[in-house]
């Protein structure tokens, strides 16, 4: 099995968190090939391994493949060694969730925010919804080694103040854009083998969410993505939200759409398009293709391998997509269409938790960090 070095200079042994990621995200399964991979010596390995199973990190069974003698003990990741409370927020309803250290949904509701604007009313309501959550799991607060948030306007991320999650729980809160989350599960649970992928929420706005080389690209400002506020050509000359002509939210996103249609909400549209009604999918196909014309100058700059289509109006996938391809396989180049695929999202709702609690994971399960949490314990 082929291992990346485990220290970058080499000049410093390697340490528990270095061990654990090597059996977390490696499948280093025995004591010696710890030794072999991080040239450690056996005693180091164990007093390593000693500590990470103290702290719930590994755990050991001697039910390894037998080689003539006593079989091997096989080390595992310890993913019930504690808990990860997530949370994923859009402007007008939410979930959040208690994980696993495997980033597994233990247990799930919806948020029961009270009215007012996010930052200042979402985070002691939340704390208080985290912590019914984990008693329905049976799970002690100090099981939580993680909490993350994905919120809806990074223009709004100073106001966030995470105290009221460190003060119960003992950890901080990590927050993002809620489509860089959700970019970032489906990432992670079905597009692992593309480094680069555009995932595209339609909602009653839209956004996107970039992981470009691997990683998530926030910008200078955390404002990468606004997709929403890109003007299309030829618009109906609409004011958008931010104050901009026809921008594509204005024209094509779910407000937009339920204003042209005669049905009364976003849901009921989606429902008809669903249905096949003529008014709904013509309605669905075009806004698709306004998308479409969109996601093409994203394609052209950024020349992703794959497109999720994410977001309420993707329950009417079909004519959504139709349109969205129509435009972009003739507008964008023929070298970054040659292999590109548009998708729906496979993670559906569950996108934005399932990033949360990656993010989160990501940090709290970092060589550094779980070094630093053992120095400290
Ligand atoms: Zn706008």
């Amino acid at each position: 099995m082929p291992h990346r070095p485990v220290y970058p200079s080499a000049r410093r042994p390697a340490t528990c968190g270095d061990v654990l990621r090597l059996v977390r995200e490696d499948g280093v399964a025995t004591r010696a090939e710890l030794a072999r991979v991080t040239g450690l010596s056996r005693p180091a390995v164990a007093a390593r391994v000693t500590e990470l199973i103290a702290h719930g990190l590994l755990v050991e069974h001697a039910d390894g493949p037998s080689t003539g003698g006593r079989p091997p003990a096989r080390l595992a990741f310890d993913a019930a060694g504690g808990t990860v409370l997530v949370a994923n927020l859009g402007q007008s309803r939410g979930q959040l969730a208690v994980c696993d250290l495997a980033g597994t949904i233990l247990r799930r509701a919806d948020a029961d925010l009270p009215p007012g604007r996010l930052p200042e009313v979402a985070l002691p309501a939340l704390v208080d919804q985290w912590t019914a959550l984990l008693d329905a799991c049976g799970l002690p607060a100090s099981s939580v080694r993680g909490a993350g948030i994905g919120a809806p306007d990074p223009a709004d991320f100073d106001l966030w103040d995470t105290s009221p999650v460190t003060e119960r729980f003992g950890v901080p809160a990590l927050l993002d854009n809620e489509v860089n989350v959700a970019a970032l599960g489906e990432h992670r649970v079905h597009h692992a083998a593309v480094a680069d992928l555009l995932f595209v929420k339609v909602s009653t706005g839209i956004g996107a969410g970039l992981i470009s080389g691997g990683r998530i690209q926030r910008g200078a400002q955390g404002a990468a993505g606004e997709i929403g506020h890109v003007p299309v050509a030829g618009g109906p000359g609409v004011t958008c939200r931010c104050g901009n002509l026809d921008c594509v939210e204005a024209v094509a996103g779910g407000a937009a759409l339920v204003a042209l249609s005669s049905a009364p909400d976003l849901p009921s549209l989606v429902s008809r398009a669903q249905d096949g009604d003529a008014e709904a999918v013509l309605i669905v196909r075009d806004a698709g293709r306004r998308l479409g014309e969109v996601i093409a100058a994203a394609v052209n700059i950024l020349n992703p391998a794959v497109v999720i289509l994410g977001g309420d109006l993707t329950a009417a996938y079909e004519p959504l997509v139709a349109g969205v391809r129509e435009v972009v396989y003739r507008r964008a180049t023929a070298l970054a269409t040659r292999t590109l695929r548009i998708e729906p999202s496979r993670l559906g709702e569950l996108a934005g938790l399932t990033g949360c609690a990656a993010m989160v994971l990501d940090h709290t399960l970092a060589p550094e960090a779980i070094d630093a949490v053992l120095a400290s314990a």
